[in-house]
């Protein structure tokens, strides 16, 4: 396998949960529009614990499919920690993550390998240049929280209506690789390695069948994940605001005593105290729920667990994978350099 000869390999890695309608759809247009390079795509699907008839269809397509192959997750443990199973498994010159509902248009994958092959580049991603089929909300959230997270996270910028779907090089899936946080904000960790990029534009198309698994709640904790796994500023501002007001309650405490010398002690004053005391308690809880953010999330980190518990696996990467896999002992496949897996 190399890059730059015709022994190249591209694996589309695709998280599935309960896709049993857009399984099959997803194959055939693969294979329809990525024709000219067919010999040279594999696809990876990773069944994050689905309950309908996901899993036994790509069994099925694998039967007589030889391109492609199994990770099964042994329940459901989020798109992100899915898609980091096979980053982790999968070992191509280059990974393209891709949704198996179609919204990433396959052919935009011809693109990607020509700017990788022929430019060098080592990060090719889609840009989606339409979002007039999203409601209005949600394109002024989604671009609030571009703006948000480019201000506050000062080393790792993410370009803006990117998404997961990509064409990364061996060498940038090796540096993703060790990245072993459990908290997998994917656009921030794709970011996180550098390298070469060039953003390729598409119109992002709706779901070909099936329903999305977001809503307005999960996107509102998927941009806080974000936000706190790349920045410590919302810490750190507690400190200046903190200084802030202690020179504005020092000036009044002047203030006062001054008054009082002049004028003796004033009793009235209920309001002013009242107000004080809510606005600072206030501002105490919130730095508090920030630093809440923070703990749980050092928390959630400091007992490595691992990412993914892949249970079993099919296809032609069950070949390629024989000595990077380790079994434990009750029969489940872990990543080789999470050899252990902790106890509850
Ligand atoms: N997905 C997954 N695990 C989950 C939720 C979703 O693997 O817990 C997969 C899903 O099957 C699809 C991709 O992630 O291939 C994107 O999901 P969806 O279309 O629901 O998200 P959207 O496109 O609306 O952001
Ligand atoms: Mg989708």
């Amino acid at each position: 396998m190399s890059k730059y000869d015709d022994t190249y390999e591209v694996s589309l890695i695709v998280p599935v949960y309960n896709e049993e309608e857009t399984i099959e759809i997803f194959v055939k247009e693969v294979e329809k529009t990525l024709e000219s390079v067919l010999d040279h795509i594999k696809i990876v699907f990773v069944d994050d614990g689905s309950k309908d008839n996901s899993k036994k269809i790509i069994k099925d397509l694998i039967k007589e499919n030889k391109r492609i192959s199994l990770i099964e997750l042994s329940r459901n443990f989020g798109k992100e920690a899915a898609m980091s199973a096979a980053l982790d498994l999968v070992k191509s010159d280059a990974i393209v993550p891709i949704d198996v509902d179609l919204q990433d248009p396959p052919e935009l994958i011809l693109d990607f390998i020509k700017a990788w092959r022929e430019n060098n580049i080592d990060i090719v991603y889609g840009i989606r240049v339409d979002r007039s089929k999203d409601s209005g909300v949600k394109r002024v959230t989604s671009g609030a929280f571009y703006k948000i997270f480019n201000k506050l996270s000062s080393k790792v910028k993410i370009p803006s209506n990117v998404g997961d779907f990509r064409l990364m090089d061996r060498r940038v899936v090796d540096v993703i690789k060790t990245l072993d946080e459990n908290n997998r904000f994917m656009k921030g960790l794709f970011a996180w390695p550098g390298f070469t990029s060039y953003g390729v534009e598409y119109k992002r198309p709706n779901r070909v069948a099936g329903t999305t698994k977001w809503n307005y709640w999960k996107l509102w904790n998927f941009a806080l994940d974000g936000i706190f796994s790349f920045s410590s500023l919302p810490l750190r501002v507690w400190s200046y605001l903190g200084a802030f007001i202690g020179c504005l309650s020092f000036l009044y405490m002047i203030y006062i005593l001054v008054e009082t010398f002049i004028y003796g002690i004033n009793v009235p004053g209920y309001a002013s105290i009242m107000c004080v005391i809510l606005f600072l308690g206030a501002i105490q809880l919130i730095s508090i729920g920030v630093i809440g953010e923070y703990v749980g999330r050092i928390s959630d980190e400091v007992k490595k667990r691992p990412i993914y518990v892949a249970s079993n696996i099919e296809g032609s990467l069950k070949e390629d994978l024989k000595d990077g896999l380790h079994k434990t002992d009750i029969g489940i496949y872990v990543n080789e350099d999470k050899s252990k897996v902790n106890n509850e």
